[in-house]
């Protein structure tokens, strides 16, 4: 079952995936995770395959391509890996979709050329130690300098991707909350190298390719002009970034719920127990089948969410509700995939205990299934 794409759409998938299966077989990614081995000459290729340009404006050197473009490309990204997938989301979409959605024209100017050549990756740095998914309770904070520029000082984290950004997306509160907690946070360009940015690695069990940190950020002077957006107005910028990060990590998990069955299905072919392929049996095979048909409705609640983005604009609801069903779908098929590889799938180097961490980890990234569920309770008046 498949969802309706354009000739060229269909042709960017065909490209990502013959890319990936050349360049990075399974057992290329399995070392990558090992081995913490960040994957540079991907994001390499993704420029020059013209990935980087996807999500950039045509009058910035761009392609100028549209949500649903995104999605494939990411859900291919996805099958394959989820640090390639998250490496892509946070490298070029976060950042040029920040600056469509509020970038200034010198800001604009500056990066987007930059993301096109691969030159300015980025990472969307919101979450602190203390404020996860109530990120408006951050601590992290921008003073005004004597000299009329900005002093930040917090502690952002886990950010994906951060200490191989060039550029992060910091959040910090500029001013009191005015009566709102979403007043009063402001969002910065931060260069990565400015003087008081450093990076602590975190560990997690499955991400470790593209390298999940902390941020501290002691004593970071920046001027007037790093200033993404209005002053104070950060957290209704963010939010409105919102729809494209989640409709991307949708994708992404509907990449990994697919490779999770696809690597079952062939394992219960080959795997003989009591004399025939386990996959003859029924308590095998009726899993994995109802994860096959789960994972084609995920995929149409994505891609038509991705559509209404791209047709009207914000679909806030729509893509929370792609994001938490993808999300539980992914690890529904996951479980499923570990169960079917027994003690193989258990080890935990096995590729159905990567599928597995991985669903996971989509699951917490751009807001907890509860934090989606919440948000379509509200639209339904229940909050
Ligand atoms: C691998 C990884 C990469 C990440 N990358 C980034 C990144 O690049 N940038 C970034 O800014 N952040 C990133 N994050 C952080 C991520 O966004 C947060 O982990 C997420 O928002 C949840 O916050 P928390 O972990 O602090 O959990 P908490 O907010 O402490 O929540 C703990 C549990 O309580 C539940 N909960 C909390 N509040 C409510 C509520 N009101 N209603 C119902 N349930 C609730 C949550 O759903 C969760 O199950 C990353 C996280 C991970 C694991």
């Amino acid at each position: 079952m498949d969802v309706y794409l354009t000739a060229e759409q269909l042709q960017l998938r065909a490209e990502v995936r013959a890319y990936l299966d050349e360049v990075w077989p399974p057992e290329r990614v399995a070392t990558m995770e090992r081995d913490e081995i960040y994957p540079d000459d991907f994001y390499r290729d993704c420029a020059r395959n013209g990935w980087t340009a996807i999500a950039v404006p045509t009058a910035f050197g761009g392609r100028g391509g549209n949500v649903v473009d995104l999605c494939v490309l990411v859900e291919e990204l996805g099958k394959t890996s989820i640090s390639l997938a998250t490496l892509y989301i946070t490298g070029t979409i976060f950042g040029s979709h920040a600056l469509e959605i509020c970038g200034s024209d010198a800001q604009r100017s500056r990066y987007l050329p930059a993301v096109v050549s691969g030159d300015a990756r980025f990472a969307l740095a919101m979450s602190e130690p203390g404020a996860g998914s109530d990120f408006a309770a951050m601590a992290s904070r921008a003073t005004r300098t004597s000299g009329g520029a900005w002093r930040i000082d917090g502690v952002k984290g886990p950010i994906c991707g951060a200490e191989r950004a060039e550029v992060i997306i910091c959040a910090a509160r500029s001013s009191a909350d005015a009566g709102s907690r979403r007043r009063g946070i402001s969002l910065f360009l931060l260069d990565a190298d400015t003087p008081g940015v450093r990076f602590e690695r975190r560990r997690f069990p499955a991400m470790r390719g593209l390298m999940v940190d902390d941020v501290i950020l002691d004593g970071v002077e920046v001027d007037d002009d790093a200033m993404l957006g209005a002053e104070g107005e950060g957290w209704m910028n963010l939010a409105r970034l919102m729809d494209p990060e989640r409709l991307a990590n949708a994708a992404q998990a509907v990449g990994v719920a697919q490779a999770a069955v696809d690597l079952a299905v062939a394992y219960a072919k080959r795997r003989e127990q009591y004399g025939q392929p386990i996959g003859r049996f029924q308590a095998v095979s009726h899993p994995l089948a109802e994860s096959h048909a789960e994972i084609a409705a995920a995929r149409l609640l994505v891609y038509a969410a991705a559509h209404k983005r791209d047709l009207e604009g914000p679909c806030p609801v729509e893509a929370s509700m792609a994001k938490t069903f993808a999300n539980n779908v992914a690890m529904r098929a996951a479980e499923r995939a570990l169960q079917t590889g027994g003690a193989a799938g258990y080890e935990s180097e096995s590729p159905f205990m990567r599928r597995f961490l991985e669903a996971r980890g989509c699951e917490l990234g751009g807001g907890t299934s509860q934090i989606q569920r919440n948000i379509i309770a509200h639209h339904l008046g229940l909050r």
